[in-house]
């Protein structure tokens, strides 16, 4: 393993030979959902205003990721982009600069029916809606707020606008909503979304999350079994999180579509992982598990005379490099001391 950045090497390499294309940036630590998985029920302390980049230092950081760094795609998360009031010139700021980038979003889905369309008009590429549960009662009780209705109409309008495929990302909770997989599989085939499981992983605020407790891959696939027969997705993962399955009714040759599930606790994809995390105050986070944050804002707001484009991504690099090898997540419990969950809650990196 070289001990020291290699000089001259232009993108985001870490020691272990993996290179991040793929940024992560968190537009705020804020959301209007309480998800028991990732928030506690009073909220976080949120950041103030002057402490989260302003829209001009976001379009600057990511004209250093891709101008310089390598990125090729951008996907914006948070807390709840949505909140962001200046979300849509945001997008369309990165737009302008960058015409080819793919620019996708993560969001709860509230109050997603009213911008659906200036988010397209503004140049966003897809969307991916979190939604756990089709029932109200079930949806309350893992948001902790009654918003299921808002969800479902931004996700049509998202479709309408132009946004698809749209990606619906499912966090199971055992005893909640596991029950309810296989119907969110049929309500997504039906109207053309892809659903994607994502094991919970232990990122909660409440750090309640237990690995005994956590619903595994292969829980989820037994789960969907019930109503539908999985198979391995042919084409290449290149990469991807999310393990594919096409799926079709028991018994019948029809491909009504496809599942996907991320594995992050039981099968993780650390070896292929080509993400750059930013924070919404500038920190870079190599690794949604690393407890080393390497502040780049500071730099951003030093002045072109203190830091220049050239210095920004040297830390940028610097912080890539010590990317760690693989999270070590799936030890908790069984006894191995490699793994420590990180201070930051989900919704304070960036999901
Ligand atoms: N608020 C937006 C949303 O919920 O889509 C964007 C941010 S959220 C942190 C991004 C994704 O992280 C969501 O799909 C959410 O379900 C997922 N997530 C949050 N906490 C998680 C956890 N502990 N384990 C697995 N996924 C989690
Ligand atoms: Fe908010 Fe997303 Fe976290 Fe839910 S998962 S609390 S919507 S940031």
């Amino acid at each position: 393993m070289p001990a020291n950045f290699p000089a001259g090497e232009p993108g985001l390499l870490d020691q272990y030979g993996r290179r991040a294309t793929d940024m992560r940036l968190s537009l705020t630590d804020k959301c209007n959902l309480r998800c028991t998985y990732c928030m506690p029920s009073e909220g976080l302390a949120w950041l103030s205003k002057s402490q989260v980049m302003t829209a001009e230092e976001i379009l600057r950081i990511v004209r250093i990721g891709v101008d310089r760094l390598g990125v090729r795609e951008l996907r914006l998360t948070g807390g709840e982009p949505l909140v962001r009031a200046d979300l849509v010139p945001i997008i369309a700021g990165l737009r302008a600069a960058h015409p080819d980038l793919p620019i996708s979003l993560t969001t709860n889905g509230v109050g997603l029916a009213k911008r659906a369309q200036a988010l397209k008009d503004a140049g966003l590429t897809r969307l991916n809606i979190s939604l756990d549960s089709l029932h109200p009662e079930t949806f309350a009780q893992l948001t902790r707020r009654p918003f299921l209705d808002q969800v479902l109409a931004g996700a049509e309008a998202a479709s309408r606008a132009g946004l698809g495929p749209i990606k619906i990302n499912a966090v199971l909770m055992r005893g909640i909503n596991d029950g309810g997989a296989a119907d969110l599989l049929g309500w997504s085939l039906q109207r053309g979304y892809e659903l994607r499981f994502i094991e919970q992983m232990p990122l909660d605020a409440d750090h309640g999350w237990t690995r005994d407790n956590m619903i595994t891959a292969a829980e989820i696939r037994a789960l969907l079994a019930v109503k539908f027969e999985l198979s391995e997705d042919p084409r290449d993962r290149d990469g991807a999180p999310a393990e594919r399955f096409e799926v079709r009714r028991p018994g019948s040759a029809e491909l009504l579509g496809t599942v996907g599930i991320i594995a992050s606790v039981t099968e993780p994809f650390c070896a292929d992982c080509k993400r750059t995390r930013i924070t919404a105050e500038g920190k870079v986070m190599s690794c949604l598990f690393s407890r080393v944050e390497v502040d780049l804002l500071a730099l951003l707001r030093a002045g072109a005379a203190e830091a220049d484009d050239d210095a920004i991504a040297a830390r940028w690099q610097q912080a890539m490099w010590a990317k760690p090898k693989a999270h070590g997540m799936d030890h908790v419990g069984l006894g191995s001391a490699g793994f420590v969950q990180p201070d930051r809650s989900m919704s304070a990196i960036g999901g």
